[in-house]
């Protein structure tokens, strides 16, 4: 079934979320891919040299695929209220799993976040 024609570029990327830092972006981009979104990150390149720039000198975006931007979205939300309700809380790297600020582990996958390399 040959669809593509009004389909103008299903690999088209669209902006999902604007991070203020590197560790939100990647952890942003963590949780997308818990999800089996692929994500990528513009602006962080020009954080290259960590130490020399302000970790919140500028802004990173987050793009996505316009096919994933919904459930993107869904997952932001989430994302979204959770850092609202408990602002401290952390999120998995490994299975995208909402974390208490009190636990130094992941509850759910035993995954320790100090021992992520971003
Ligand atoms: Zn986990």
């Amino acid at each position: 079934m040959p669809n593509d024609n009004y389909n103008s570029s299903p690999l088209e990327w669209v902006e999902a979320y604007l991070a203020e830092n590197t560790l939100q972006a990647h952890c942003i981009k963590g949780l997308l891919a818990t999800q089996g979104i692929d994500a990528k990150l513009h602006g962080e390149a020009l954080m290259g040299a960590v130490g020399e720039i302000p970790i919140d000198a500028c802004y990173i975006k987050l793009m996505v695929k316009v096919e994933d931007k919904e459930v993107t979205e869904t997952v932001l939300k989430h994302y979204e209220q959770a850092l609202k309700n408990n602002p401290l809380d952390w999120f998995c790297h490994q299975c995208g799993e909402n974390n208490a600020t009190t636990f130094d582990l992941c509850w759910h996958c035993g995954h320790d976040p100090l021992h992520t390399t971003l």
